[in-house]
């Protein structure tokens, strides 16, 4: 007789995009999957900490399916849980920074399938940090926001003009093709001045970065060509970095009559 399925679900973080920026917990429930469900910014490599025998599934964006793909995803993950047992859902940075993981538990345990979460390093703190940029310093920065730059209806999240009026740090994800407003956004309340950073693919090999102020960060953009993946980070604690100061001592240089 075959042994009895016991269906669980388990969350795990895979980091911001380095394979060994994973958790020791996330590597050792790899271990023990029976399936992995794996998302598009997550190195393949990291599958091989799964058993050969566990079923290694790719559920990012799938072209052609008429299905909503998070509602995909959530009848997969029940689906497989059900039929192998024990499916580690691998989602990049941490599965509940927008990651839509709380969707995903709730979805599951309506099937009664037992959930747990395995935290990951978001890439909202570890990217400004691959490039030296603190998200907090003191006598700098004393707080930060992450913010969406594409909200459920696919805007720019209210919520950053109030942080914009804040002296925090604004670390905004999934925000490049929103540059132009946030841009606009900062220039109204007077903040032309202000240092950011978008760090495209960051903590991987094809890390890019192009560092300005918001007065000549777009035309910096489009000159480098970066684009999504990208974190934006906006505050002072941008010119605290080691590897990006000397564009600031540059541009200060211009500035000097
Ligand atoms: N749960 C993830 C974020 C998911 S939203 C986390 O905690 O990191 C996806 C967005 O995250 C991307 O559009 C981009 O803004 C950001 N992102 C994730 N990995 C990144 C990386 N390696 N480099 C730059 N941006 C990244």
């Amino acid at each position: 007789m075959s042994e009895r399925i016991e269906p669980r679900l388990t969350l795990v973080g895979a980091g911001p995009g380095d394979p060994e920026l994973i958790t020791l917990k996330g590597v050792l429930a790899l271990g023990r999957a029976d399936v992995v469900l794996y998302d598009a910014l997550v190195d393949k490599v990291l599958l091989q900490h799964a058993p050969k025998s566990a079923l290694k599934i790719y559920v990012g964006k799938r072209n052609g399916s008429r299905d909503n793909p998070q509602e995909e995803t959530n009848r997969l993950i029940v689906h497989y849980a059900l039929k192998y047992g024990h499916v580690v859902r691998l989602k990049g940075g941490d599965a509940f920074v927008f990651g839509r993981g709380a969707e995903e538990i709730d979805y599951a345990q309506k099937f009664g399938i037992s959930t747990s979460v395995i935290p990951g390093i978001t890439s909202s703190i570890a990217v400004p940090a691959g490039q030296g940029i603190p998200v907090t310093k003191r006598g700098v920065s004393e707080s930060f926001w992450v913010i969406t730059g594409t909200t459920s209806s696919g805007q720019l999240s209210s919520d950053l003009r109030l942080a914009v009026q804040s002296t925090a740090t604004v670390v905004v994800l999934m925000g490049t093709k929103k540059l132009a407003e946030i841009v606009a956004l900062y220039r109204q309340y007077g903040k032309s001045s202000v240092s950011i950073a978008l760090v495209q693919n960051g903590t991987t090999a094809q890390e890019k970065v192009v560092a300005g102020t918001i007065d000549d960060i777009e035309q910096k953009v489009l000159a480098s060509g970066i684009g999504a993946p990208a974190v934006m980070v906006i505050g002072e604690v941008v010119k605290e970095s080691p590897q990006l100061m000397e564009i600031y001592r540059e541009t200060l240089a211009l500035q000097m009559p």
